[in-house]
């Protein structure tokens, strides 16, 4: 299948206050038509609140959508629905709710959130199958799945469904009848090998649960509309087990419609734009599990509670291209109001989006579906089985401190890889080893490994100890600071020193000692007196494999925008990689990278500026033989620069000035 797209998709979502009254309805399409372009889609929300509603008022709404959409169709776009409550999301308007003899979303404590409901019960099913004859007899063009399909974060409660149904269902594909009680127990506690299995074995249930879900929205939906395209949308599904590809080919049905999604998370306003960078992050992660065949992937933007000083114009549109820079191929605008009420306000915010649009269309033309290629951080659809591994508590872990952590490398630019099979280096913490197999850990350990002490000793405990070079003796929770050694990789940086501040920012310092013949220490600790802590608390080693791993006892993943310190981590990425990087930012800059190899010796890239200081002379080493390179900035303005010089296999460009928290796009070839 090929991997290009012309242009993006875009679309914006209308909630039920500026879609049901009348005039609100003429007031938002008139607002569009006034910035014709800004998108392509027009998608209705089916509520304002998540749990599911009750199915006379579906009726009546869906009766409503069916008169207002051919009026939008009529203007030129493509309109359909977004059934923003299958099961349920949250405690919230209750009595407007969905209620009666269903069975609710239940912890493994037996807590519930009453706005959310089983899955797997059957009464719910036969509401489900109604809900989507209904919207789906309203003749839409497309249909959405909100993200209230999934079994993690249904506030009051953290993770479901532990009711006595799935618990049956349970014990049917494991052959084990469990308590709450008892798989709590589980879980969490005795031989490690055992309690692996079984939390892959929940995930695996989890993964089929979903999928039942799946086949019977995809078998109501196009029983009504056969060919119907089915959307859904995702944040991080860790604990639903990250099946994506496998929920996409269910939603397509046997006769392979057509699959939207929408990758989403967390971001609403401009108070914490990093942020920003969290999401794209996280969305990359999910578009890299996604068929090919899968090609309208349209971003969550959402601005929720849409007051506009919340999250400014810039940083909407920003959003947009970042998360098209990570993989998907358009974006979909939930930022207008939750009021019925007058929209002057969104016309700048909207008029601003429309002034952004050739840029993303330019850089969905520019990636297409190719993924990115660079660092991985080494999650995968089993991590969350690995969560307090050894010790604690399965239900109280966390997956993102094994998939985000390497956030502060990125953010010096080196660039982000979300597949293993992208990744020029793999950036390992805390127990996510744990849930790979033996041909995974081989892999990363004979290729560039970054590991922290965690990892370290995971991989140690695994039997991985003599590719790994280092084992920790100890750890020391105050006062240490790092000192750079005389290595070749700190070059002229050798002495300079770096404090985390350990009471301020706990984070026990790692003693590493070699254990094999030719490991060596890029770091070493002291403390307040200048007496040494440790000889070692970073070093590098080349394995028998050919590997070579990096292991980082100190702060790994935080505290590394000095000037030394940056310098350093580029250097010995560089190293881990064996120049494979197809690039990276060589100056000191705050900046984001993403970079693509569409074809041999084509490199595309976009680059991110996340820093509110103008970038002067950002300079990027890219591995292309090619001499020129094109930069757009975000107004599609195009210059064309020249190398300035050769270093090692890359070539060196030097950047027009970037504004701050501005994208450029730069192609060589
Ligand atoms: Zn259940």
């Amino acid at each position: 299948m090929s991997h290009t797209v012309s242009r993006a998709f875009i679309s914006f979502r209308i909630g039920t206050p500026l879609w049901m009254p009348e005039e609100r309805f003429r007031e938002t399409l008139s607002l569009l038509e006034e910035h014709r372009g800004v998108t392509d889609e027009v998608t209705f929300f089916t509520s304002e609140t998540h749990p599911p509603l009750p199915l006379p008022v579906i009726e009546e709404r869906a009766a409503l959508l069916a008169r207002r959409m051919p009026e939008v169709r009529r203007l030129g776009y493509r309109t359909g629905i977004n059934v923003l409550s299958t099961v349920g999301h949250h405690n919230e308007n209750l009595p407007n709710s969905l209620s009666g003899n269903y069975t609710p979303m239940t912890d493994i404590d037996g807590s519930v959130c009453r706005g959310s409901f089983c899955p797997n019960d059957e009464r719910l099913r036969e509401y489900i199958r109604r809900l989507y004859e209904l919207v789906a007899m309203a003749e839409p063009d497309y249909l959405w799945i909100d993200d209230d399909v999934r079994l993690w974060g249904h506030m009051p409660i953290r993770c479901g469904c532990f009711c006595d149904t799935c618990l049956a269902l349970f014990a049917q594909e494991s052959g084990t009848r469990y308590t709450r009680d008892s798989l709590r127990q589980a879980l969490g506690s005795g031989p490690l090998e055992g309690k692996l299995a079984l939390r892959r074995a929940w995930l695996q249930h989890n993964r089929e649960t979903m999928a039942r879900l799946f086949r019977l929205i995809e078998e109501t939906v196009h029983r009504v509309k056969p060919g119907l395209p089915l959307g859904f949308m995702t944040g991080e599904r860790y604990f639903e087990g990250y099946d994506f590809d496998a929920w996409a080919a269910i939603l397509a049905g046997p006769e392979g419609a057509e699959v939207l999604w929408r990758p989403g998370g967390g971001f609403y306003s401009d108070e914490a734009l990093a942020g920003l960078i969290g999401k794209a992050h996280d969305i990359g992660r999910q578009v890299s599990l996604l068929p090919e065949s899968v090609r309208c992937i349209e971003s969550e933007i959402e601005n929720f509670p849409y007051q506009r000083l919340k999250k400014s114009a810039r940083t909407t549109a920003l959003e947009a291209a970042a998360h098209i820079a990570a993989g998907c191929t358009g974006a979909a605008f939930n930022v207008l109001s939750m009021y019925d009420e007058p929209l002057d306000e969104y016309r700048p915010l909207v008029a601003h989006l429309r002034e952004t649009r050739p840029f993303l269309d330019l850089l969905v033309r520019t990636f297409g579906r190719y993924q990115p290629v660079g660092l991985h951080t080494g999650w995968g659809k089993e991590t969350f089985a690995a969560g307090n591994a050894v010790q604690g508590d399965w239900f109280e872990s966390s997956p993102w401190s094994a998939s985000a952590h390497a956030a502060e490398v990125l953010e010096i630019g080196i660039p982000v890889a979300y597949s293993p099979g992208q990744a020029r280096v793999t950036a390992l913490s805390g127990e996510s080893a744990y849930a790979m197999t033996d041909e995974e850990i081989r892999r990363i350990l004979s290729g560039g490994a970054l590991l922290d002490a965690q990892a370290l000793e995971a991989l140690n405990a695994l039997g991985y100890e003599e590719l790994t070079g280092y084992r920790v003796e100890r750890f020391v929770h105050e006062d240490c600071i790092e000192v750079l050694t005389g290595h070749p990789l700190n070059g002229e940086f050798a002495g300079r020193r770096r404090d985390g501040r350990q009471s301020f920012w706990k984070c026990p310092a790692a003693v590493l000692v070699p254990t094999q013949e030719g490991a060596q220490a890029l770091a070493r600790m002291v403390d307040y007196g200048d007496r040494e802590v440790a000889a070692c608390c970073q070093g590098v080693f080349e394995n028998r494999l050919g590997g070579r791993v990096g292991v980082a006892g100190y702060y790994p993943w935080l505290f590394l925008q000095s000037l030394s310190k940056s310098t350093q981590v580029k250097r010995l990425l560089r190293w881990l990689s064996r120049e494979t990087l197809p690039g990276f930012v060589a100056t000191f800059h705050k900046a984001t990278l993403w970079l693509r190899e569409p074809e041999s010796g084509l490199l595309a890239a976009a680059v991110l500026n996340a820093s509110l200081d103008p970038a002067e002379g950002l300079t990027l080493l890219l591995r292309t033989p090619h001499e020129q390179a094109r930069v757009y900035d975000m107004q599609c303005r195009e210059t064309t620069i020249t190398a300035s010089g050769v270093d090692g296999p890359y070539r060196r460009f030097v950047l027009p000035p970037i504004g701050a928290w501005e994208m450029r796009i730069v192609v060589a070839q």
